[in-house]
């Protein structure tokens, strides 16, 4: 039998992680309440410590260890944000960090993992060989293994962005969550759903390998072909032995959309033009998914901005599309999109 998660975990996991993921801002968008015609916030996850909402979870599986499990240290496979989010933890409380990486991870965020102090092992084509190496480590070196969303201490600690919109915006319609493992989703959604029911929660996954919304089509999690795209952190399978984001999502999630690496660049423009935030692909994804169907979202709306980790030079080009056009032009482009 599955343990089936409970709101009070997600409480239980929202103490535990206070002092070192911190409760970030709902920031209203005059932009995009203007094109929806009612509230529309934006939750600003780029404020935690590591750029991403996955020092969250992290926090919450790290202090639920043992101190004999604490004594070995962790190991994790990541796209890149899980493994901050771990090796972030893991430093703060004097442990052994191991982050996996497939080649496919670009390499400012290997470094930016070195600094962290995490000890990177770069190799396989994808996450899932990078996910079987972690495995290795974790029988060879007594290293506990921290899943990047299909935990249930994991999923708990994602959950506390939900707790955290309900009390901020107590009268919230609807919640727009990047999904790619799922774990997200699965705690944004226990949350809100737990104390209202009614409240609308739409995944969103990029349209280049989404494999839960691929895994939820064949009713049972199935091996996507993994793709580049400007979304990268929400690239990655579900594991074919998901135990618990497959059917949170199935269950709890109302609706589940793809977005394009275009739209998906339009959005980081917005965001950055008119919303004064550098976003990551992935981050940006729920405001690609607003500006394209504003009209199918109901108000007062929450859009989860879920990491800010992009390249800066990869950033810029974004920014300024095709050789940079000046800055005035871009404004006109945006203000009309
Ligand atoms: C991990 C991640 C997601 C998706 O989270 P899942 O729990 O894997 O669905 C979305 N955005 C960013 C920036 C991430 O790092």
């Amino acid at each position: 039998m599955l343990q089936r998660l409970a709101l009070a975990d997600v409480i239980a996991a929202r103490n535990r992680i206070e002092g070192i993921a911190v409760r970030t801002p709902l920031k209203p968008s005059e932009s995009l309440s203007a094109r929806l015609g009612g509230p529309v916030l934006l939750k600003i996850e780029t404020m935690q410590p590591t750029g991403a909402f996955k020092v969250r979870g992290a926090a919450a599986r790290l202090l639920e260890l043992s101190p004999a499990e604490r004594g070995y240290g962790v190991v994790t496979a990541s796209t890149g944000n899980h493994g901050r989010g771990v090796a972030y933890v893991a430093r703060h409380l004097g442990m052994r960090a191991v982050v996996c990486l497939s080649t496919l991870v670009p390499s400012n965020k290997v470094a930016a993992l070195r600094r962290l102090g995490a000890e990177v092992d770069v190799g396989g084509a994808n996450q899932d060989e990078a996910f079987d190496r972690a495995h290795e480590h974790a029988r060879t070196a007594g290293l506990t293994m921290v899943s990047p969303f299909d935990d249930a201490h994991v999923i708990a600690g994602q959950g506390t962005i939900g707790l955290e919109i309900i009390e901020a915006l107590p009268a919230v319609a609807s919640v727009i969550v990047p999904v790619s493992g799922g774990g997200l989703a699965s705690g944004v959604a226990l949350a809100l759903k737990s104390v209202r029911p009614d409240i609308r929660v739409i995944g969103v996954s990029s349209d280049r390998g989404p494999a839960m919304l691929r895994s939820l089509e064949a009713g049972r999690p199935i091996l996507v072909p993994e793709e580049e795209s400007l979304a990268d952190s929400l690239g990655g399978g579900i594991g074919l032995d998901n135990r618990y984001t497959f059917s949170m999502v199935r269950d709890l999630v109302d609706e589940m959309l793809t977005v394009s690496d275009h739209e998906v660049a339009a959005a980081m423009r917005h965001a950055y033009l008119v919303e004064r935030l550098v976003l990551e692909g992935a981050g940006a994804s729920a405001l690609a998914l607003l500006l394209r169907d504003a009209p199918a979202v109901p108000p007062p709306t929450v859009a989860l901005l879920t990491g800010d980790n992009v390249d800066p030079v990869r950033h810029r080009q974004i920014v300024c599309g095709d050789g940079c056009r000046a800055t005035e032009e871009i404004h006109r482009a945006c203000a009309q999109q």
